[in-house]
This record gives structure tokens, sequence and C-alpha cells, in this order.
């Protein structure tokens, strides 16, 4: 008997040795533009939709998809599905929510020592032959005097917590909507307006949802400690990068690390590319060989659900 031939999309870029197990079960199609508009047109004959970060898998692509089976995303933030209008046709969602959790952190660790200790500043003044001038700083604390304020404690949360608290002697204090249970390092559960009170450097690790978009704004940042850091490796639009790049110029704030903006990318003449003690990545906290290889545990999943099975990371309903 031959197997089922299924139509099989990628959105955005595989790895193409991952893809190899999708070629078995039928034709493999890789789009060049993965806006709404393209996966309207590309939906209604696939079986399986493969996606990533800049996918936009809204109901109205949903309402197109007449045999989808299952959307895969290769990461784990959701918010660029419509996960309910989805799971209400029947259409599984599955992605790789483990694959990023040690690349993520370890740049949140890069970003805040970067910033703390002025590295890009420093390499600029190596450079431009003003070597003695960069010398010249107020000198920076170290780690271990420092309160990290951690908003939401969960894969990415932990293992950025660990790394403070057990490798840097860090006080660790965090934030969550649910109880994290046991966690392998100390660290205090405080209310939001605690930790902006207390942490001399806040990082973000919630996901983007109703809840979350622009939870830092300039309410939340009055609220900090005059010099705090910020850290941000979650998503752009959980901070109101103009209130922060205020903030920033007007030197209530001691500095900012982002590797994700809002918008993203940001345009030209935005006013956070122009503001003091800045340091930023362009959206990498993932791209670690390790991660890149872990996302494509979701392809894993998208053969399970064409063949029947159960995935082994359905994504939840509605992304806490
Ligand atoms: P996770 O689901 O394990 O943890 C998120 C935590 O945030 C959960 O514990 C949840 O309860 C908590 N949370 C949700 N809403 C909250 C709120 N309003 N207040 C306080 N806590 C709240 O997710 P994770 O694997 O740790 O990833 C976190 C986020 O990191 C992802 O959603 C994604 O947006 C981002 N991310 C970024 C990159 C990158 O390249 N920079 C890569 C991977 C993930």
């Amino acid at each position: 008997m031959t197997p089922p031939q299924f139509k099989i999309v990628l959105a955005e870029a595989f790895d193409p040795q991952a893809v190899e197990p999708l070629k078995e079960l039928g034709d493999v199609v890789q789009l060049t533009s993965c806006d709404e508009a393209s996966l309207i047109e590309a939906v209604p004959a696939c079986d399986a939709l493969l996606v990533r970060t800049y996918s936009e898998v809204t109901s109205k692509v949903i309402e197109k998809a007449d045999k989808l089976k299952v959307i895969g995303r290769g990461g784990v933030g959701l918010e660029n599905i419509d996960i309910e209008s989805a799971q209400d046709r029947g259409i599984a969602v599955v992605y790789a929510p483990e694959a990023g959790t040690n690349a993520v952190a370890d740049l949140a660790i890069g970003l805040m020592i970067g910033l703390i200790r002025g590295i890009g500043a420093g390499d600029r003044f190596v450079r431009a032959g003003e070597f003695q001038s960069g010398r010249k700083v107020t000198p920076a604390a170290e780690l271990r005097e420092l309160t990290l304020g951690i908003i939401g404690m969960g894969r990415i949360g932990r293992a950025m917590g660990r790394r403070c608290r057990n490798g840097f002697g860090m006080n660790v204090l965090y934030n969550d909507i649910v109880e994290p249970g046991w966690l392998d390092m100390s660290a205090e559960s405080v209310s939001k307006e605690e930790l902006y009170q207390r942490a001399d450097v806040l990082s973000l690790h919630v996901p983007l949802t109703e809840d979350t978009r622009h939870l830092i704004q300039s309410d939340s940042l009055s609220k900090m400690k005059r010099g705090a850091y910020l850290i941000n490796t979650s998503r752009g639009q959980v901070v109101d990068s103009e209130a922060l790049a205020k903030c920033l110029n007007d030197g209530t704030f001691g500095g900012a690390a982002l590797d994700v903006f809002d918008p993203e990318p940001l345009p030209k003449g935005h006013p956070l590319l122009e503001a003091p003690n800045t340091l930023f990545t362009p959206h990498v906290g993932a791209r670690t060989r390790c991660a890149q290889q872990g996302m494509n545990a979701v392809i894993d999943d998208v053969v399970r659900v064409l063949k029947g099975k159960s995935p082994n990371f359905p994504a939840p309903r509605q992304q806490q």
C-alpha cells in the first residue's frame, strides 16, 4: 500500500537535513514569504504547515485551511499562531518549547554583563584609538552585589536564575502568575511592584500575551530603582520602547540590553537607536547549534500527527 501523499508547507527556513523525514510523507513546498496573504494562498491544499517566528498564522489563514491537520512551530513563542481557532477546527498545534532554553539564558547573561561592564562601549573606544579615555569609566558593580528580578519563572527564567544565583552569587527575586514549584536555586517570589522596587537588573522571560503586552511602560519604569538595568530576551512588545527610550535619555534608567524589539526590526530614526547605555542583538537568542537542532524536534511531532500518533509537545490551548 502506498503511504498517503501529504502536502507539507514550510513557511520559513528549516534545516534541509531535518526535513528529510517529511519528504517520505509527501510533497514539501518552501514558501518565500510568510505574511498572512502568502499563507492564505498556501494553506487550502496543505496538510501540514511549519512556521518559525515571523509567520502570521491568523484566524483568516486558519479559515482557509480545509485539509490542515497540524501546524508545527519551530520554537517556543506561540503568539504568531491563533491557537484557539486552530484547535477549534481540530488542527493540532505542536512546538519545540525546550529547544532554546539554555541558548536564551546564556545570551541574557552575556547581555547583562556586557551592559553592566560597558563591553560594547569599551570595544568602540579601543577601535577608535581612544584606549585611555575608555578606561576613565565609573567603576561598575560586580554581579554578586546586585539583585536580579526575573519576570516569568518558566524554562528560560529558571535557567537565568540558576546561572545568576548559583554561578554569580546574585540575589534573585522573581514574579510569575503560576507557582513554579521546586527551584534548584535560592530565589524569592515577590509581587511585580516589589520586584520593580528592589531589582537592580530586571530580566524579562514572559510569553507575549494580552497581559504582558507593554508590561514594562512608563508607570512600571518609574517604580524601578534609579540606575537599574533592563534585559529583554522575551518579545519586543512586552516593553513600550518609546517609554524606555525616554527613561534612558533622561538618565533615570541605567541601561537596557535587548535581543527583541517593537517593531522588529526598529526603523531608522527610532528613539531607542539613539538612546544612551544600550546594547542590542538582532533576535539571536536561540541562534546556537544546539537550539537550532532542538527546534527540529517539531518535525518529529509533525510526522507523528500525520501518522495519526499523539504529539510529544502539543501547544497549550492558550499560552499563559
Ligand atoms: P515558559 O512558558 O516556560 O515560561 C514563561 C513563564 O512566564 C511561565 O512560567 C508563565 O507562567 C509566566 N508568565 C506568563 N504571563 C505572566 C505574567 N503576566 N506575569 C508573570 N509571569 C507570567 O517559556 P520559556 O521557554 O521560558 O520562554 C519565555 C519566552 O521567551 C517565550 O515565550 C518567547 O517569547 C521568548 N523566547 C525568545 C527567544 C529569543 O530568540 N530571544 C527564544 C526563545 C523564547
